[in-house]
């Protein structure tokens, strides 16, 4: 085995809500982590109540607990990157900004939710005021997609022209990078602005409705990119290239939106041993 095989997978910690379907939230974030060969650990803002058909319910959880549980998974000294998902309210989101300003230089990637693909609301308008205001500056990158991007520059935002300009006005409004992804257009454009360079990346449209999780696996394969010490832009592309994988191979999993499939790498590897027959695999 060489020198990669056995180095230990780095600690990414994402902040985000539970999804007990596994599509989505921590759940999905973890998966992705472990799928990019990183150690993921969480700290969970909200439980949902929800299945492949959408948000029943959303369950804040108090803000001294969340608080709590990050500083314990911080006082490991281990976490190498930070992804920040569903954050619900204002509380979590001044949590959030503490974190940031506890952990100045760690590498963070802010999945700015807003909604949920089922229209149900993941962040309050005070929440989605104090993340503009307050986290956009404070993180390494923010990733919305076309309703984001529309929501945190109150602009319209549905063609590559209109995703230029919203990159633009969130970097003015003091984000570091940013990345819109354009998941729902025909073409699956992204664009990418770092207050210098801007570029699009180009993509075929998969499954449009196979896409529960989409934002969620995505802004986390960023955070395992980075923690693994690659720089942003090919972070943004391999995430991209996952992404479009994981979509491909989504599993229909209930009636409504397909989870996409985060160890798509692993189901090449045959399910059973070919030399012991499942059922006597047990005594
Ligand atoms: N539930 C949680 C906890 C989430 O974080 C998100 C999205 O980030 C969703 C649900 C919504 O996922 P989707 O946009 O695929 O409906």
């Amino acid at each position: 085995m060489n020198q990669a095989h056995n180095a230990p997978w780095p600690v990414v910690l994402t902040i985000a809500g539970f999804d007990p379907s596994g599509g989505a939230g921590v759940v999905a974030d973890i998966k992705t982590f472990a799928a990019h060969h990183c150690y993921g650990v969480s700290a969970i803002t909200a439980l949902t109540v929800q299945n492949t058909l959408g948000v029943a319910a959303v369950y804040p959880v108090a803000p001294h607990i969340l608080k709590e549980s990050i500083e314990s998974l911080f006082a490991d000294g281990q976490v190498k990157a930070l992804k920040i998902g569903m954050l619900g309210n204002a509380g979590a989101a001044e949590v959030v900004r503490d974190i940031l300003d506890a952990h100045p230089g760690l590498p963070s990637v802010l999945d700015p939710v807003v909604r949920s693909s089922t229209e149900a609301e993941l962040l309050d308008p005070a929440g989605l005021a104090f993340l503009r205001e307050h986290l956009l500056s404070r993180v390494s990158v923010v990733t919305p997609n076309l309703a984001e991007a529309a929501a945190l520059t109150e602009l319209p935002v549905d063609n590559p022209e209109s995703m230029k300009a919203a990159a633009h006005k969130l970097v003015e409004r003091g984000a570091r990078a940013v990345v819109v992804t354009g998941g729902h257009l025909d073409k699956a454009i992204d664009i990418l602005f770092d207050g210098k360079d801007l570029e699009t990346f180009a993509g075929d449209r998969i499954k449009p409705d196979n896409t529960h999780g989409t934002g969620c696996t995505f802004s986390s394969a960023v955070a395992a990119n980075l923690a693994l010490g690659r720089h942003l832009r090919e972070s943004v592309v391999l995430a991209k290239a996952f992404v479009a994988e994981a979509i491909r191979n989504a599993f229909p999993a209930g009636p409504g939106r397909h989870p996409l499939h985060h160890f798509y790498r692993i189901a090449q590897i045959p399910r059973t041993s070919e030399h012991v027959p499942a059922s006597e695999a047990l005594p």
